[in-house]
């Protein structure tokens, strides 16, 4: 190893490097982008010489993954109303995205990323009904303007409703080249929007290619009671919804007779298929989600705010079932920060250990993105993507406790690092 210049030392009060136990005024050596080494800073400061960064009564952790993101709505923000139904929550999206304008759209989500990885957010799966995400990178590009340095993808989220539809959306599927992303960051990706919007077979297809190429596969499941209603019986106001929309009677052979089950019998669970939300689930879905190795992707802000109902938080951490956090759209949420939906999670579920939120939102969400090599820990070859808690507990206070709490509820302020 060359010693010198290429080398920085962070040395910090606290640093988490989540895959194993916290280690008091601790440091994180770096070669460039990497990390080379981690451990206790006497330890450290006798191995290594290189450029010290003291950050004196702060504490390191891994980047945060964001799992779940949509920031095509970001011009959204407060321009919604909490509704307590998730049809008229929708309806009211249809309308309130027909009067953004693209530039707006465009602007909002630029700031928006921006905020993401102000607080910390190194990698996210953002999906949209266009290549948004794409579109913002182009832009960063046109004016010149470097990029937040963000990892992750973007994603075109399939609405499909119609078995008919199915060849078209195979067709672009073909169409589009694999892996290929706009940028070395971000990679492309798809995903169907939900059990009740895209037709079995086409689910099948999108999972399909992504199943090919390796890369997590989404779909929002069990969000709303109207959802579970919907494959329970065909009925109610996810099937008015889809009459209005001109959708109606489906050409399906197959429904329900839960989210859950219905994406299983088409085969699309496994442990690169991500369930956005898991608010309704009975056993046996849990059960399912648990064998199958599927992760749940918990967005428990977004669900507060549409009035869908709280995911059975303690039930999900104590069951094996893999979690993860996204924070939706600044549709249904006021900010997109894995701090508040931490805190917001550890709210709903208080037993349950703090040290379990802060894995779901760093290294379990770089698992279900495919990008746990990299990324999600303080390890040994992973890039440096870290961030920087300004502070650290008080005497007396349990850290991951405070690290949940803390930074969203204002006491202490994030940034990335480097
Ligand atoms: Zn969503």
């Amino acid at each position: 190893m060359e010693q010198g210049s290429h080398i920085t030392i962070y040395r910090a009060r606290w640093v988490v490097p989540v895959s194993s136990p916290p280690i008091e005024d601790g440091a994180v050596c770096t070669y460039e982008d990497a990390i080379v080494e981690v451990g206790p800073a006497h330890e450290i400061a006798s191995r290594y010489s290189g450029r010290q960064v003291e950050l004196e009564g702060c504490t390191i952790v891994p980047g945060l993954v964001n799992a779940h993101s949509h920031l095509e709505l970001s011009a959204l923000k407060w321009r919604m109303e909490p509704t307590g139904s998730f049809t008229t929550w929708v309806r009211n999206l249809m309308r309130a995205r027909e009067a953004v304008r693209p530039s707006d759209a465009m602007n909002s989500a630029i700031e928006a990323l921006e905020e993401m990885y102000e607080t910390g957010i190194a990698a996210l799966h953002d999906v949209g009904n266009s290549w948004f995400l794409s579109g913002i990178l182009a832009s960063f590009r046109k004016n010149d303007t470097p990029m937040p340095p963000v990892l992750g993808f973007s994603v075109l989220e399939i609405i499909s409703p119609l078995e008919r539809e199915r060849q078209n959306i195979s067709a672009m599927l073909a169409h589009e080249d694999s892996r290929q992303g706009p940028g070395q960051e971000i990679r492309r990706s798809f995903s169907a929007h939900a059990g009740f919007t895209v037709a079995p077979g086409t689910i099948r297809d999108i999972k399909g290619w992504t199943r090919e190429r390796a890369l997590p596969f989404s779909i929002h499941a069990a969000e709303s009671p109207e959802e579970i209603e919907f494959f329970a019986r065909g009925s109610g106001p996810i099937a008015e919804l889809l009459r209005e929309r001109g959708h109606w009677p489906l050409d399906w052979s197959s429904l329900g007779p839960t989210p859950v089950t219905h994406l299983d019998a088409l085969g699309v669970l496994d442990p690169h298929t991500i369930l956005v939300h898991c608010v309704h689930l009975d056993r046996r879905d849990m059960e399912i989600i648990r064998s199958q190795g599927a992760w749940a992707c918990l967005c428990p802000r977004s669900n507060t705010f549409i009035g869908v109902g709280e995911p059975a938080v303690a039930q999900l951490f104590s069951s094996e079932i893999k979690i993860c956090i996204g924070t939706d759209s600044l549709a249904s949420n006021d900010r997109l920060s894995m701090w508040h939906e931490m805190k917001a999670l550890s709210s709903m579920a208080p037993a349950v250990d703090p040290a379990r939120m802060m894995a779901a939102a760093t290294i379990s969400g770089a698992e279900a993105l495919g990008m746990e090599g990299i990324l999600g820990s303080l390890e040994r070859g992973k890039l440096t993507k870290m961030a920087l808690v300004k502070g650290s507990p008080q005497e007396g206070r349990e850290l991951y406790d405070w690290l949940v709490h803390a930074p969203a509820a204002g006491e202490v302020e994030v940034e990335p690092l480097p």
